[in-house]
């Protein structure tokens, strides 16, 4: 068998290449180890290890989260990797998911490993006895999870088989179902601003085999509808494309070569709640169902993570950089001072290192640049003698003499 590629136009299929080649400059995991920030092993296929500049990455981004989502009545809670398997044949994940779970066996007794964070959620909220003044209840969860995918499909941090969900579950009475998705879409919104990611909506609903009735269907599909035209946002419509235990709205991000990721779903649930018996005591004093909506932001923590490295190519910006700040003293004299600076910005809250190796200053601007690191702080006799320094920004080059005020002034205005 022969396959082809055609193109109507020789500039289609320049165009085409050109993807290709950049697709091939921005792969994360080129990029990853040029930058020294992760590698995959033979020892754990499909687990990634994380190295130390890595880890700052990951710790920045899920810092971040968790700040936005607890400024949002947003409470965290972690639950365990492995739980008993009669919790996973209740969920019905026994049924359904099982060839993607790993198991274990504690004391003769039969465990799986999570891959999914739900029932731990649901154990929390069955952990006393709810009304409905408590709700609605949000808790979120960075939650490690393992899922089996066969060998073929790994693909970097992209497609792994161990990652982390931003995860939450929303449990809420009927009338405040929609503000929870607006809340939701609140924060989708912000993420996605700050890190300047186009993104593309999907509103899926009712399929044949929904579970669960139809009354409840249309409610938690009017708040998704009504959730997305009050915020004037642009979706398209998938009728019939739900889950069958609940409407959902997904979120595919662009890549910078126009790649889709699907990060981001918000989805409505009347299976678990049901097959788990949750309740809350309502102000009529009797007991009800609570809705239960599953969200992401950003999906899986690694694999947004990645995206960001394809995205930027690498150049992460400022507040994301490992290292932000480098200082190149130009020779030994001026170690002092270089460490001098180091420990001044530092206490401003950056991440800085001092290159005191004994190479020609060319070199390590080279290197710096390299590295993607994004100022660099010159520093030779005259520098330390003004108690100056010359500052250099990533690509763009030198941005002169200043002193350490100004400087500070100019790369938080930069960043
Ligand atoms: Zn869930």
């Amino acid at each position: 068998r022969v396959y082809g590629t055609a193109f109507p136009t020789e500039e289609e299929l320049l165009a085409y290449l050109a993807k290709i080649e950049e697709a091939k400059r921005r792969d994360h995991r080129r990029i990853g180890k040029e930058l020294d920030l992760f590698s995959m092993q033979n020892e754990a296929p499909g687990f990634p290890f994380f190295h130390p500049r890595g880890v700052v990455i990951l710790n920045t981004l899920v810092d971040f989260w968790r700040k936005v989502h607890i400024q949002r009545g947003y409470q965290e809670i972690k639950t365990p990797l492995i739980l008993d398997q009669d919790l996973w044949i209740r969920s019905g994940h026994w049924d359904h998911y099982r060839e993607n779970m790993y198991f274990t066996e504690i004391d003769g007794r039969p465990f799986a490993i999570k891959p999914m964070n739900c029932p731990g959620g649901i154990l929390v909220y069955k952990s006393q006895l709810r009304s409905y003044r408590d709700l609605p209840l949000r808790l979120a969860e960075l939650g490690v999870v393992h899922r089996h995918e066969r060998s073929g499909v790994l693909h970097g941090l992209m497609r792994v088989r161990c990652f982390t969900q931003d995860d939450a579950h929303i449990f809420t009475t009927e009338e405040h179902i929609k503000d929870e998705i607006l809340g939701i879409m609140e924060i989708v919104q912000y993420i996605y601003g700050v890190f300047g990611f186009p993104y593309r909506i999907e509103l899926s609903t009712r399929p044949e085999n929904a579970m669960g009735e139809k009354s409840l269907w249309d409610r938690a599909e009017q708040a998704l509808q009504e959730a997305l035209e009050d915020q004037s946002v642009e979706y398209k419509l998938n009728p019939g494309d739900g889950a069958f235990y609940g409407p959902k709205i997904d979120i595919k991000i662009k890549d910078a070569i126009g790649r889709a990721w699907q990060c981001t779903t918000i989805q409505f649930d009347f299976n678990l709640p049901e097959l788990f018996d949750m309740q809350y005591i309502g102000s009529d004093n009797t007991p009800h169902r609570p809705y239960m909506i599953h969200r992401a932001i950003l999906g899986s923590v690694e694999r947004f993570f990645a995206t960001l490295l394809e995205y930027h190519g690498g150049r992460l910006p400022l507040w994301l950089a490992p290292e932000q700040i480098r200082i190149l003293p130009i020779t030994d004299a001026q170690n002092d001072y270089a460490n001098q600076l180091q420990t001044k910005l530092k206490e401003l809250g950056f991440r800085v290192d001092v290159d005191s190796r004994n190479e020609k200053v060319g070199y390590k601007i080279r290197e710096a640049e390299l590295q993607k690191i994004p100022f660099m702080c010159v520093i030779g006799k005259k520098e330390e003698a003004d108690g100056t320094l010359t500052l250099r920004q990533h690509v763009k080059g030198d941005l002169g003499v200043m002193n350490f005020d100004e400087a500070v002034k100019l790369i938080r205005e930069q960043a």
